[in-house]
């Protein structure tokens, strides 16, 4: 008689089959960035004098300062998130105040960045939505933890509206596939 009371709550893996390589993917999507963008821009010859780089901090020319966060999209119908490991860029007072903690408990404690949201468009995108930066609230982490990001509501970008809204399963399988695959469309073009 209660059995339509009791929600189904079992966790829902994300997982697809594979069109790409033939392999299901499970579990839930996770990419990140080595260095901010901006980064590669700088000639070779260049970089190891006007780069600072370790696993979460980066500054260049000791003038642009980044830190590593993490910025998580839901996944609609499954209970899982489409995690992305990215780089946002700080103020010299926040970088500095983020290094004076680094490493201890910061929970709590957070700052505002920009966040470069060109690894997220697709061609359609593309056009419309090139070189932006956007706003976010950096929400600080326990002790060895990364940053989470959130991206301001005021931002009319895709990037925003997914992580408020979710992405449906579709999508989160569209956004794997050209990230481990990137050049299955171009392949599967050339081979039709
Ligand atoms: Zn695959």
């Amino acid at each position: 008689m209660l059995n339509w009371l009791i929600s189904d709550n079992k966790t829902k893996e994300f997982s697809f089959k594979c069109s790409g390589c033939g392999k299901t993917h499970r579990g839930a999507p996770s990419f990140s960035f080595s260095r901010p963008a901006e980064t590669c821009t700088i000639p070779k010859t260049e970089y190891d004098r006007r780069v600072y780089l370790t696993k979460d901090l980066c500054s260049i020319d000791e003038s642009s300062f980044y830190i590593r966060g993490k910025l998580n999209i839901p996944i609609r119908d499954s209970d899982e998130y489409f995690h992305w490991g990215v780089w946002v860029k700080q103020t010299r007072e926040s970088f500095y105040r983020y290094l004076e903690s680094y490493g201890r408990d910061q929970t709590g404690d957070h700052s505002y960045g920009w966040l470069s949201a060109d690894f997220y468009l697709d061609k359609r995108w593309r056009a419309r939505h090139t070189d932006r930066m956007l706003k976010s609230d950096v929400h600080w982490g326990g002790a060895g933890q990364q940053p989470e990001i959130f991206i301001f509501e005021s931002e009319d970008h895709p990037l925003a509206y997914d992580q408020r809204n979710g992405i449906s399963w579709d999508h989160a399988v569209e956004l794997t596939m050209n990230t481990i695959h990137p050049h299955y469309e171009e392949d599967e073009a050339l081979a039709s």
